[in-house]
């Protein structure tokens, strides 16, 4: 069975101060839940240092909210996949919608970005996920399988398995209107269905595939309990210990 996994992606949130409150309140409630569930922090890039050393001990792993594909150079302004390893991030989150969006990223450099974080020994969590009007046209599978097949180009059976993806609808992200569960349920045993043909069952069986998108406390329990619901990617609540603590209980 996989272990679920709940990540908290707080965006352009809390400062190092902040970020260091935040985590104090939830040690003690993340803890009682032990090893049922993996728990991931995803804060800015200056917080991961200071939560790395405070984190020492806690039941929790971090992760980078993206990096660029290239190890070291002249890329001003940007951090790399090695960089986030050596501050102990196990995961970095690529392909967000924001970052699609916002800054430019398609399936080639999410694919690239993906390689790099495998090649620093970490585990990619890849995003992918329809616009409003994508899935009004009925377009969301075919545009959920290319960003996947997009992301995962040129990865073997082995790397794949141990990878996590996050299906995150772009319409459901900060709006308070989550997935129903079965529109979740759906596009995960798509997205399932696909690593499966792209590879083959035993790998669609072990990749974990987190929902993202106004996943809240009184949503989390139904969201998470559909069969391939793996976890959560969450943002707004997971700014709000208590918030967070509860998502990560329902699961
Ligand atoms: P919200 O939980 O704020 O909708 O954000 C979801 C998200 O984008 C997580 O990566």
């Amino acid at each position: 069975r996989r272990r679920k996994i709940v990540a908290g992606n707080w965006k352009m949130n809390k400062t190092v101060p902040e970020a260091l409150a935040l985590v104090r309140e939830l040690r003690g409630p993340v803890s009682s839940v032990g090893d049922v569930v993996e728990v991931v922090l995803a804060p800015p890039f200056v917080a991961l240092q200071p939560l790395h050393v405070a984190l020492e001990g806690a039941p929790f792993q971090l992760a980078g909210q993206n990096c660029h594909w290239e190890a070291s150079g002249a890329f001003t302004g940007e951090v790399s996949a090695p960089m986030l390893a050596e501050l102990g991030c196990a995961y970095v989150i690529v392909g967000h919608s924001e970052r699609r969006q916002l800054f430019g990223e398609t399936d080639e450099t999410v694919n690239k970005k993906a390689r790099a974080v495998r090649d620093a020994k970490m585990t990619p969590i890849i995003c992918v996920g329809e616009t409003l009007a994508e899935r009004e046209s009925n377009r969301t599978l075919e545009v959920v399988e290319r960003q996947v097949r997009g992301a995962l180009a040129g990865f073997e059976a082995k790397e794949v398995a141990g990878f996590v993806l996050a299906y995150e609808p772009v319409w459901a992200i900060g709006t308070g209107r989550n997935a129903t569960s079965a529109q979740a349920q759906e596009v995960h045993a798509a997205i399932r269905g696909l690593v499966g043909r792209l590879y083959d069952g035993e790998t669609a069986g072990r990749v974990r595939i987190q929902y993202g998108g106004s996943v809240k406390p009184d949503n989390a329990a139904e969201l998470l309990g559909q069969p391939d619901v793996d976890g959560a990617l969450v943002g707004g609540a997971s700014l709000k210990a208590g918030d967070f603590a509860a998502i990560v209980k329902a699961a």
